[in-house]
C-alpha cells in the first residue's frame, strides 16, 4: 500500500465513554463477503454490498491509525472473511508499523481458516502473533451442513500452516443446540491437543437468517455444566482483550474461554467498538446506534473532521445490550448480520 500523508500518528486524549471505560480495541470487518454461508450467520443468497460502498485499503489503514493515536491498543481484523478481500495483505503489512513503533499491542484476524494456507506466513512477517480460527465441528459431512460450501481438510491444512508459521491459534467453536452439542468435548481434547486454546460462543441473534433461531440457541451455562462433569473447570484470571471468561481444564492442560452475550450480561467491562466494511462505526454489537465515519474520512485529507466524529460516536456508547430472541415470532433483535459487523 502506498504510503499516504496520514501514515504517522499524533498521539491524540483517550477514547473513554460516557461509563468511564475506555475504548482500546477496534475490531473492523474489511469485507461483508465471505467464501461460506454458515447457517447461523448468513442466508444461502446473501445478498453483498456494492464494491464502491466499502472502504478502500488506504481508507481502512486511515481510520484504524486515527483509531490507534487514540489509545487502541489492539485491532481485530475480521469480515465477512478478511482474507479473501483482495489484497488484504497490504492492510495487515500497513498496520504491522503501529506493532513496530510500540502504539500498538495486538493486530489480529478471525478467519474461517480456508485461506490461510496461502497467508499463514505472511501474516506472520506483519507482525501478527496470535489469530482466531472458527469451527465448529471436525467432522467432515457437519462442518459442510454447518458452512454449506466449506471443506473441512482445507481449514486443517490452513490450521497447520499458521501453527508452522509460529501463530498462536485459538479456535472459535459456536454452540449450536442438536448440532455440535454432543462435540464439544471432542473439540476441546482436539484443539488442547493441538496446543489451541478454545473458546465457546453463544449464538447471537444478529440478522435474518433462512432457520429458526430459538433452535439453534444453546446457553453455554449447560455445555459448561456438562464439561463440568467430565472436566475439572478452573477459573482464572486470564484476559485476551475480548469478552471472554475463561478457565483452564485440568485434565487437558489447555484454556477454554466462554463468550456467553445471551445468558451472562458482560457489557460493563467492554472496551471494544466495531467497524463495518463501510465505515459505519457501531458502539455496541448489540444496539442499533452507529455513527458513519466515510464521509468525514473522505471529507478531507487530514482526520480533523474524522477524529471528531469518532470523538462524538464515543461520547455515545451505551452502556450495555439487551439482546432478546423474540420467541413468538425468532425475530432478531439487531438486523444487521454478524458478517457485517464483524464478530
Ligand atoms: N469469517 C470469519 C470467521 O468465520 O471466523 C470471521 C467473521 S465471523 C462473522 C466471526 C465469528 O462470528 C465466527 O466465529 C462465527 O462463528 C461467529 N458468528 C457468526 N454469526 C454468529 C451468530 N449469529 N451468533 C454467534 N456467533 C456468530
Ligand atoms: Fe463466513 Fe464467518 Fe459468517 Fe461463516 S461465520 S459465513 S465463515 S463470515
Amino acid at each position: 500500500m502506498p504510503d499516504s500523508q496520514n501514515t504517522n500518528i499524533e498521539p491524540q486524549p483517550p477514547l473513554i465513554d460516557p461509563f468511564g471505560r475506555a475504548v482500546t480495541y477496534l475490531r473492523v470487518s474489511v469485507t461483508d463477503r465471505c467464501d461460506f454461508r454458515c447457517v447461523y450467520c448468513m442466508a444461502e443468497d446473501m445478498t453483498f454490498l456494492p464494491k464502491r460502498d466499502l472502504l478502500t485499503l488506504e481508507e481502512l489503514d486511515r481510520l484504524c491509525s486515527a483509531f490507534v493515536a487514540k489509545g487502541v491498543r489492539k485491532l481485530r481484523i475480521t469480515g465477512g472473511e478478511p482474507l479473501v478481500r483482495r489484497n488484504i495483505l497490504s492492510l495487515f503489512e500497513a498496520l504491522g508499523r503501529h506493532i513496530d513503533t510500540g502504539a500498538l499491542d495486538e493486530l489480529t484476524v478471525t478467519t474461517n481458516g480456508s485461506q490461510l494456507e496461502r497467508f499463514a506466513v505472511a501474516l506472520h512477517d506483519a507482525g501478527v502473533r496470535r489469530i482466531n480460527v472458527s469451527l465448529d465441528t471436525l467432522d467432515k459431512a457437519k462442518f459442510k451442513a454447518i458452512t454449506r460450501w466449506g471443506e473441512i481438510g482445507k481449514v486443517m491444512t490452513g490450521l497447520k500452516a499458521a501453527r508452522d508459521a509460529g501463530l498462536a491459534v485459538k479456535i472459535n467453536t459456536v454452540a449450536l443446540k442438536g448440532v455440535n452439542e454432543d462435540e464439544i468435548e471432542e473439540i476441546l481434547r482436539w484443539s488442547h491437543g493441538e496446543g489451541m486454546d478454545m473458546t465457546l460462543i453463544e449464538t447471537m441473534p444478529l440478522g435474518d437468517i433462512d432457520g429458526d433461531r430459538t433452535d439453534q440457541y444453546l446457553p453455554l451455562s449447560m455445555v459448561r455444566a456438562n464439561l463440568a462433569e467430565r472436566f475439572t473447570l478452573n477459573d482464572i484470571a486470564y484476559k485476551t482483550g475480548g469478552p471472554a471468561r475463561y478457565v483452564e481444564v485440568e485434565e487437558t492442560g489447555g484454556r477454554l474461554g466462554f463468550i456467553t452475550p445471551m445468558t451472562h450480561n458482560f457489557c460493563e467491562s467492554c472496551n471494544r467498538v466495531r467497524v463495518t466494511c463501510t465505515g459505519t462505526l457501531y458502539m455496541c454489537l448489540g444496539q442499533d446506534d452507529a455513527a458513519d465515519l466515510r464521509a468525514p474520512l473522505r471529507a478531507s485529507e487530514g482526520n480533523e473532521l474524522l477524529d471528531q466524529a469518532i470523538d462524538e460516536a464515543i461520547s455515545r456508547k451505551p452502556e450495555g445490550h439487551d439482546f432478546i430472541i423474540d420467541r413468538r415470532t425468532s425475530r432478531p433483535s439487531v438486523s444487521r448480520h454478524m458478517s457485517v459487523t464483524g464478530g
